[in-house]
């Protein structure tokens, strides 16, 4: 019995998916805490402030409703779509049929992930930007599919250059991602930008995924722009979306995925056969959130936009060339010319000052020689920061 047949206890599948990529500095960062050095954390992707009271106390009400405590839609319950079609109807002038074209997410990690898995077949053939968020190449890999590196330049304003992907590349290709504002490199994206990405996926039968999940997060009067505003965008693409940093929930789980009718039924096929959707009060009080309220918002952008100036204007004086942001709550800092390493570098100054950034090799080769740096710290925190690493680049 079982002969030729070894136990073992991991899929070739997920053996092929590297160590979580903050895993190394997590260790570092844990044993520096332990010998009482004061740690300023600017490598996580949290909003830096708490949920808006209106939230908390909607929530509230929502989790002694008994009828939010049954097992929820698949799809998220129909307050919650509606909520999310009156948002875009509203935001950016694009109808959305709640029953059809919205689908409710746990988040749009979970989303991002399940909606590649729905999409490819083994061997299957996706372009995902490098650098970027880690879950596109993951999930690409556990579905069995293939990933092919569309480098960022600052030389192309960290967009895609569609011209000069190979002609095999492109036919082979089923899907792509975008993300604009970007993160890690605070990238933005005009409405050109989608409508190449448009024609791109329809010239070479490609599914294009949006993910938009800083689409409130940006100042000086700078308007992220839905690919769904794009005409015929819903022919090829879907959006995800987030109340995560939007509303400084990223616990709660909640977002959104809108788009191509089609893609969102495999999705669902995907999720009603492996998640049970998001708690109903969580739905609710979302649904009442993006349409309620949004100064809170308002003073957050002045906040993080007073934190981005001291970073920026801190990090210049160290000899970083760094970028004003015109969105996201992170700057994109590339080493100063005596660094080339960004693990190293974060090392050094994470040993040195206990200050902790995300090298840009973390997100990909192509972010080799940067840093990404979170806005999440109070201003006081912030300035704290640069003064270390002025301290420490000078020794
Ligand atoms: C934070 C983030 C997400 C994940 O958002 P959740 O809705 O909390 O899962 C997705 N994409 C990018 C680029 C992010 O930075």
């Amino acid at each position: 019995m079982g002969k030729g047949k070894t136990l073992r206890f991991q899929s070739k599948r997920t053996s092929h998916i590297p160590p979580y990529m903050f895993a190394e500095l997590n260790v570092k960062k844990a044993r520096l805490k332990e010998t009482g050095m004061d740690l300023i954390d600017l490598g996580i992707g949290e909003p830096g402030f708490s949920p808006p009271p209106h939230i908390i106390e909607r929530l509230g009400e929502e989790i002694r409703k008994s009828e939010n405590s049954m097992y929820p839609s698949y799809i998220g319950c129909r307050e919650f779509r509606e909520a999310v079609s009156r948002y875009y109807k509203e935001r950016y002038d694009v109808e959305l049929d709640p029953d059809t074209e919205v689908i409710a997410l746990i988040g749009s990690k979970e989303g991002v992930a399940n909606l590649i898995l729905s999409q490819l077949d083994p061997g299957d053939l996706a372009l995902v930007p490098d650098p970027c968020y880690p879950v596109y190449r993951m999930a690409t890999l556990l579905a069995d599919g293939e990933c092919y590196s569309l480098p960022l330049k600052p030389e192309n304003a960290f967009l895609p250059d569609y011209p000069e992907i190979e002609e095999s590349v492109r036919e082979r290709a089923r899907l792509l991602v975008v993300n604009y504002p970007n993160n890690p490199t605070t990238a933005t994206a005009d409405r050109g930008f989608y409508e190449r990405t448009v024609a791109f996926a329809k010239r070479h039968k490609t599914i294009v995924v949006h993910d938009f999940a800083y689409n409130e997060i940006s100042f000086n009067g700078y308007e992220p722009v839905s690919i769904l505003q794009v005409e015929g965008a819903k022919d090829v693409a879907v959006e995800l979306g987030s109340l995560s940093k939007t509303f400084c929930i990223p616990g709660w789980r909640i977002g959104y995925a809108v788009g191509n009718r089609d893609a969102i039924h495999a999705l669902k096929t995907v999720k009603s056969n492996t998640d049970s959707g998001q708690y109903s009060a969580v739905q609710r009080t979302a649904a009442y959130a993006l349409n309620g309220p949004r100064a809170f918002l308002e003073e957050n952008l002045k906040i993080y936009r007073k934190r981005q100036q001291v970073v920026v204007s801190g990090l210049r004086e160290i000899g970083m060339e760094v970028a004003e942001p015109r969105a996201t709550f992170f700057v994109w800092a590339p080493l100063p010319e005596e660094h080339s390493n960004s693990a190293r570098f974060a090392e050094k100054v994470l040993e040195d000052t206990g200050v902790v950034v995300a090298p840009g090799a973390a997100f990909g080769s192509c972010g080799e020689g940067y840093i990404r740096l979170s806005l999440s710290a109070p201003t006081e925190r912030l300035q704290e920061a640069i003064a270390r690493m002025r301290t420490s680049l000078k020794r």
